[in-house]
């Protein structure tokens, strides 16, 4: 018996096509976020938990995002599109 709780976890994903490379979601989650030599988004690899203090610049990073090429995914669904 018992109530079992998932913890969710998520994971930024870039659209290449829509990002303008101009770098500011590496200024809004630079724990998150680096960029390449030509100001591109590297989007780090790790899952992001539910309750990650990242989790809160990943949102701003997904809002603060100028081209809208930026979104926050649960890790299942992220994997499901690959
Ligand atoms: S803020 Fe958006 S458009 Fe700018 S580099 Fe990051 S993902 Fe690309």
């Amino acid at each position: 018996m018992g109530v079992k709780r998932r913890l969710a976890a998520f994971h930024l994903e870039v659209d290449p096509i829509a990002c303008d490379g101009f770098g500011h979601c590496h200024e809004l989650a630079p724990e998150l976020v680096a960029l390449d030599e030509w100001g591109y988004p590297i989007i780090t690899p790790e899952p992001i938990g539910a309750s990650d203090p990242a989790l809160t610049s990943a949102r701003y990073a997904v809002r603060g995002c100028p081209r809208q090429a930026l979104r926050l995914e649960r890790v299942k669904d992220a994997e499901s599109r690959r």
